[in-house]
């Protein structure tokens, strides 16, 4: 098992992308925490699904943009499972499209304090526990939308390409205390997310069709993303830090064959 005796935080666990890289870990032997906000029930599923394979986790409720809520999660944790050496800045929300000229303060605020102050906010609580190890990894769930930075997307936008930022900033402070920091922007990955902007912002009838036009022939998998997770947390994994590695199915920066079917 490729994470045997380590522990994992995945922000935003209960559903889609970290309900996938959580149960990963698992699987290679991490004892994880598996973070919610709003979806407890389906957070405690997770949780039953890893100790019925033999695992251990534990859910726990924060929203990612209190840092009161997250020092919470973080002491939580540690009085678990003794430490945190893998964390996974996942949690996210994406608002419905529309022009700066028409986003309200409150939901760039909001958008922002999820994705990036979540990530700060996790990654500034978990960093004095892992400086104890040898080892440490800290991953970013960014998007592809910080390199093609497509219109009305903004907020998320920003959010997103502050998130690599901050990623590459933190791996070079931290080279020398053993601690790893990537972020990962995939293009879209078959979860509720994307579920509803497909159908409520594309032509899209149904999200099979959506596959038809992807530049592999498919759209990616939450494991796609948690294998990629795992391998970066392993050993194999381990000369890989400060990177920002897209999932863009071998297009450039170009808006995706999904984007221009847009309503
Ligand atoms: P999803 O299916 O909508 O799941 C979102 C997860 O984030 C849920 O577990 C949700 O928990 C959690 N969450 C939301 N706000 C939170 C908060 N304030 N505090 C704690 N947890 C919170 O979305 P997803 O597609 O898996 O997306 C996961 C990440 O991947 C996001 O950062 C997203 O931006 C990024 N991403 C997604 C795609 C895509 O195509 N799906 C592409 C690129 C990047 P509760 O339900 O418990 O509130």
């Amino acid at each position: 098992m490729k994470l045997q005796g380590r522990v994992a935080l995945v922000t935003g666990a209960s559903r889609g992308i970290g309900r996938g890289i959580a149960t990963a870990m698992a699987k290679e032997g991490a004892s994880v925490v598996v973070n919610y906000n709003r979806s407890e029930e389906a957070a405690r599923q997770v949780v039953s699904e890893i100790q019925a394979s033999g695992g251990n986790a534990i859910a726990v409720k924060a929203d990612v943009g209190d840092y009161q809520q997250d020092r919470a999660m973080v002491e939580r944790a540690i009085e678990t499972f003794g430490k945190v050496d893998i964390l996974v800045n996942n949690a996210g929300i994406f608002l419905d499209e529309k022009p700066v000229a028409e986003t309200d303060p409150e939901e760039f605020i909001e958008v922002v304090s999820n994705h990036l102050f979540g990530s700060f906010h996790c990654a500034r609580l978990v960093l004095p526990y892992m400086r104890q190890y040898d080892r440490g990894d800290i991953q970013f769930i960014s998007s592809r939308n910080a390199s093609f930075l497509p219109p009305l997307h903004a907020s998320y936008n920003a959010a997103k390409a502050a998130m690599n930022a901050l990623a590459v900033s933190i791996a070079k402070e931290e080279r020398y205390n053993g601690i790893r920091v990537n972020a990962i922007g995939p293009g879209i990955v078959n979860t509720d997310m994307i579920h509803d902007w497909v159908l409520n912002m594309t032509d899209f009838k149904t999200i099979d069709e959506v596959s038809s036009v992807l530049p592999l022939g498919r759209m990616i998998q939450p494991e796609d993303i948690a294998n990629l997770c795992v391998f970066l947390a392993s050993e194999e994994g381990s000369h890989i830090s400060g990177e920002v590695i897209y999932l863009r199915g071998a297009v450039g920066d170009e808006p995706p064959p999904y984007y221009l079917r847009r309503r």
